[in-house]
Parts: C-alpha cells; structure tokens; sequence
C-alpha cells in the first residue's frame, strides 16, 4: 500500500510534462526523446530574455520573429523581454528555403508583412527557431540591414553548428542542437508537432523517405 501511496504522490506532484518525459512509454508515436523538457526550455528564455534586456536597454527595439517555427519561441521571448522593456515591438517575416528538404540550396525567399522602412530608428533582433545551413538567416541579415535599421542581430533557440554551409554565428544561442530531426516548441515535421512543450527528436522511420 505504502508504495502504491508513493506512485500516486509522484504522479500528482509531477507537471504534466515531467511525467511525459519521464516515461517514454507516454511520447507520441513517432517521438524518439525528449531532448530538452519544457521547464528547460522556460529557464533557456527567461535566461536569454533577461540577458537581451540587459543589452538593449535604452534602445529601441524590435524583435522579428521567422515563421513559422519561430512563433511560440518569439511570444515567449517577447513576454520575457516586455518585463523590463515594455516597448519592445514585435513583427514576423517568412523565409523559404528552395532544395531538398534536407538540404538548403541556398535561395531563400523572404516575405514581410509590413514595409521594412518602418524599422529604420529601431535595433531588430531576429529570432528564429533552429540553424542549420545558415542559408536563412545569412540572407534574412543582408535583408534587414539593407531595409536601414540600426543594427539587426540573431537569437536562436538551437544551432546545429555541424551543418553550415555558409559561415554564419547567431548573437545569442539556447542550445546546440544535435545532428537529429527535431520537433516541438514550434518545430513541425510536416506541419506535425508544433504545440508539443518541450524539443524532441522525432524517429528515423518517421522521416525516412521524406527527403529530410
Ligand atoms: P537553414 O537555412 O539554416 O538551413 O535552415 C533553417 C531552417 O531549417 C529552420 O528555420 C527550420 O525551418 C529548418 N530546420 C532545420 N533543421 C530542422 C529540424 O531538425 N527540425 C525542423 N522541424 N526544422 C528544421
């Protein structure tokens, strides 16, 4: 009775999440690990957005956000950010990659949802999911410089560093990332996964084939 007692403690206590990761019984089918839990990543953002405010005080600044994996990451960020610098403003632009899905050809179409001229006065921190060739955000810098700002820097959540294929370092990085397929935290393995709480590693099975 004593343990049982115990089993049903932990469970109760446990966050939803911790109890997921914990038991990789309970992950999604095609979900191979956990590699970083959603209290992790909470820390890694309250972590980076207390280390931008830091640096940006004073400055107007606008965080733009690369659709679409970047989106949760660019809300929470933003949120993060707004507690010590409650104008921060924030947009999203679409980037393209044409290729292989596994690798970047390295044209990249841009999309913007608003005239770049507006951010002219501003400090633009792009904020993007993962790097992997470095094509996107290589491109997305020469775009935004040219658009006039001020400065224009780069916050990644997780940096395969293993794959570039053009020489590219982000100013502020969450983690590096290893050489896996990952999904969740925005992160979508055909337009699967996003909402999922934590950065998982997906299964080779599940993407082979796929051209990932
Ligand atoms: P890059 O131009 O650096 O090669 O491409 C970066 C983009 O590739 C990311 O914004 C993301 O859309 C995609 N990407 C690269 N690695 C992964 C991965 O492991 N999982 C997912 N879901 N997307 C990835």
């Amino acid at each position: 009775l004593a343990a049982v007692q115990r089993n049903v403690r932990a469970l109760v206590t446990a966050s939803p999440i911790e109890a997921v990761s914990s038991n990789s019984s309970k992950l999604p089918a095609d979900i191979k690990s956990v590699l970083f839990t959603a209290d992790e990543v909470r820390d890694k953002v309250a972590e980076l957005g207390q280390q931008i405010c830091k640096d940006y005080k004073g400055k107007k600044l606008a965080i733009i956000g690369v659709l679409n994996g970047a989106f949760i990451f660019t809300a929470d960020l933003a949120r993060e950010i707004s507690k010590e610098l409650p104008d921060v403003q924030v947009d999203f632009l679409r980037a393209s990659s044409y290729g292989t899905a596994s690798e970047s050809s390295g044209q990249v179409a841009v999309q913007t949802t608003s005239d770049l001229g507006r951010w002219e006065e501003f400090h633009i921190l792009l904020v993007e999911d993962i790097i992997d060739s470095g094509h996107t955000l290589a491109r997305l810098g020469k775009v935004l410089s040219a658009a006039g700002a001020q400065s224009v820097k780069v916050v990644a959540l997780l940096d395969k560093k293993g794959r570039r294929r053009v020489e590219f370092f982000p100013d502020y990085c969450g983690w590096e990332c290893p050489n896996e397929f990952v999904v969740g935290y925005g992160l979508d393995f055909d337009e699967r996964f996003r909402c999922l709480p934590y950065v998982a590693a997906l299964k080779e099975e599940a993407y082979a084939g796929s051209g990932h």
